[in-house]
């Protein structure tokens, strides 16, 4: 789908001067008028493409637990269903830039406005994103079942426990029985998942304990 001219902010020559720091920090969100149509077909063509992920968005703008589903462009070595790890290098991101032509990538990555300083404004926000796919819920979830042979919400349990596993592996110690996090060690994506990791504790605790629990024991077995 053509996007509106007025969300068009792009600076090729700024951009390239960058190298991309955008979509080396995560893929942009993907609007549901970036598609053709919302039938399943429609979105899993996009998605069979390699370029795009089913993410779960929480809900963090209102500290709530709950989360929507929305599609996002795919991070480098993620799977099509990708529901909750860090964000990193976005897959369409190539030696000279993105390989989408300006109108048909995704409305995040077209409506950032790129600044000199690249402290760039994004106008197309999580937040934004989390609102406009609520319609969606029923196709994505089907997708996610299509694809993983679970519902939503126990696959993003087993994510939950892999996550808090490779945060806590990479980023803590061992003192007794006890871990320690090591946040200054944190990129940017780990310390927003970090954030989000306890944001959900009172609804993921026995995930996020496991997780943790399986990361202190392999630290003992160093
Ligand atoms: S939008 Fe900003 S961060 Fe992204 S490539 Fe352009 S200048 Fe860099
Ligand atoms: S799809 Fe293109 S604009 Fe969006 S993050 Fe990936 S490389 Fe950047």
């Amino acid at each position: 789908m053509k996007i509106d001219e007025k969300s068009l902010y792009i600076n090729h020559d700024l951009c390239k001067a960058c190298g991309g720091k955008c979509c080396l920090y995560s893929g942009c969100s993907y609007s549901p008028r970036d598609f053709k149509g919302m039938s399943l077909s429609s979105l899993k063509e996009r998605l069979d493409s390699g370029y795009a992920s089913i993410v779960a968005q929480f809900d963090v703008f209102e500290h709530n637990i709950s989360y929507h589903l929305c599609v996002r462009s795919r991070g480098l070595g993620r799977d099509v269903v990708d529901l909750f790890s860090a964000k990193n290098t976005c897959t369409a991101l190539k030696q000279d830039g993105c390989i989408f032509p300006d109108e048909m990538r995704p409305h995040g990555g077209l409506s950032l406005v790129p600044k000199e300083n690249f402290q760039c404004e994004n106008h197309y926000t999580d937040k934004i994103a989390y609102q406009e796919w609520i319609p969606y819920q029923k196709v994505l979830e089907r997708l996610v079942r299509l694809y993983t042979k679970m519902g939503s919400e126990e696959k993003l349990r087993e994510d939950v426990i892999q996550v808090a596993y490779l945060l806590a592996y990479q980023h803590t110690g061992v003192k007794g029985e006890r871990l320690f996090w090591r946040t200054d060690g944190f990129s940017r994506a780990e310390r927003e998942l970090f954030d989000t990791l306890n944001a959900i504790i009172p609804s993921y605790r026995k995930e996020i304990e496991l997780g943790m629990t399986q990361a202190k024991n392999k630290l003992l077995q160093k």
